[in-house]
């Protein structure tokens, strides 16, 4: 493994440094204050000199470079250093578009990418139903060809960014004689019409970030199909691939430990600053390892990336990994922030909120990222399986992994 990144890359450092220097944050504008019309512009800026959005070609919006993972990784660690904005996040920029990029038609690209990366057009994924979770392929929700409209009847429950969502990327049985994997389209569909029922779910926040989404003969054209019929199958496993680096990514967790250093610092215990603690330090000091060995873990599949080898299962692995971090940053924080860090994290009224929003919502999240893009169960059994040739888990058999 060769962690040095070389004269090269490390000049290629120097200038993505010296433009974060000129653009980021904004004149007389700290980071966390600049306004969203401050932050476009800093995103185009960083288009332009080729530092997002690599890999899309720039007639879809993109600054359409060579690719290089290791200038992509050197771009994620400036950025991140300086908290500056990167690219948008969400179903629309970091998962449809790349999967309609490696497979959707030309007019699908021109008509959706830029409009998803630059958060124009909203996404929300239409894949779970109630029965069809962990064993995706088993949904049921149909589609069927009339007059150049698919007509779409069935269930999508756990629907994220369903708020603001205009479209879906949705899997539906379009071939109900084919076999169970064989049968399914991928499907995009307007989220705005009599067809589409949205029924929110309610959480023990209070917050309602997942909705049911009922599809009582909800219509798209015909030509809203990424892929062939039937193909569907296939067309998601890209967007899966794209979901799990999406969410095992080794920056946010060390971003995550960052924050929490912060508020180690922040806190006191006895009089003095909880850094200081023993017992916290120990338990810094072990997540600290599990950050560390996510970004080894990373650097390994960067390197078999760049040599053009299969990364197997080490990208579940780095999910795991990601999510147990989530989860042992958030209960450290909530011990050092005590009770106070239960104190209702939304829907508070001016000045009465408890300022630890934060940190109970990422606990609260923490929790969902082991069953979000695959359960941890899951992506353990495979990575026994495929990656370890154990055999198959007597409990999960005859069960599809999603
Ligand atoms: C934060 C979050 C956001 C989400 N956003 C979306 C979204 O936007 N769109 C969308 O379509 N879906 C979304 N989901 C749904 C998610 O994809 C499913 O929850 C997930 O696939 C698991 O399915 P399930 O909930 O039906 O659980 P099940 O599949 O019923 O699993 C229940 C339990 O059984 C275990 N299990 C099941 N099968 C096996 C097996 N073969 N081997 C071992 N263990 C097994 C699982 O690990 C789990 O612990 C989201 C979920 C979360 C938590």
């Amino acid at each position: 493994m060769e962690l040095g990144y070389g004269t090269q890359h490390e000049a290629f450092r120097e200038q993505v440094c010296a433009f974060l220097r000129g653009h980021w944050p904004p004149r007389e504008t700290d980071a966390a204050s600049a306004s969203p019309e401050q932050i476009r512009s800093f995103r185009r800026a960083a288009i332009d000199a080729g530092y997002l959005y690599r890999n899309i070609p720039r007639r879809y919006g993109g600054s359409e470079q060579e690719p290089d993972i290791l200038a992509a990784q050197i771009i994620r660690e400036e950025f991140g250093a300086v908290r500056a904005p990167t690219e948008l996040t969400g179903q629309g920029p970091q998962m449809l578009a790349p999967t309609l990029l490696e497979r959707g038609s030309e007019w699908q690209k021109e008509h959706f990418v830029r409009k998803a990366i630059e958060g124009e057009h909203i996404w929300c994924q239409g894949y779970s139903e109630p029965g069809a979770g962990s064993d995706l392929a088993s949904l049921r929700t149909t589609g069927v060809l009339q007059d150049g409209e698919w007509v779409i009847t069935g269930q999508k429950i756990w629907t994220t960014h369903w708020k603001r969502a205009q479209y879906m990327f949705a899997l539906v049985r379009t071939e109900p004689e084919a076999s169970k994997h064989a049968g399914i389209s991928y499907l995009l569909l307007k989220m705005d019409q009599p067809g589409v029922e949205v029924r929110p779910l309610k959480q023990i926040t209070g917050d309602a970030e997942f909705a049911e989404v009922f599809l009582n003969s909800a219509r798209t054209p015909a030509e809203w199909i990424v892929g062939e019929r039937g193909e569907g199958w296939n067309v998601s496993r890209s967007l899966l691939r794209h979901e799990r680096n999406m969410i095992g990514s080794a920056n946010r967790s060390a971003g995550l430990f960052r924050s929490l250093l912060r508020l180690a610092r922040k806190t006191r215990i006895n009089g003095r600053p909880a850094v200081e603690d023993p017992q916290i330090r120990e338990m810094l000091a072990s997540i600290y390892g599990y950050v560390e060995t996510q970004r080894c873990s990373s650097y390994v599949q960067l390197t078999r990336e760049l040599n053009s080898r299969d990364a197997g299962t080490l990208p579940m692995f780095n999910k795991i990994t990601d999510t147990n971090i989530g989860q042992a940053v958030s209960k450290l924080a909530q011990r050092l922030l005590g009770p106070e860090s239960i104190l209702a994290p939304r829907g508070q009224p001016p000045g009465r909120t408890s300022g630890n929003e934060k940190w109970m919502n990422q606990f609260m999240g923490s929790l969902g990222m082991a069953i979000a893009g695959g359960t941890t169960n899951i992506q353990r059994n495979i990575i026994a399986e495929r990656g370890l040739g154990l055999p198959r888990d007597v409990a999960a058999a005859g069960v599809e992994e999603s």
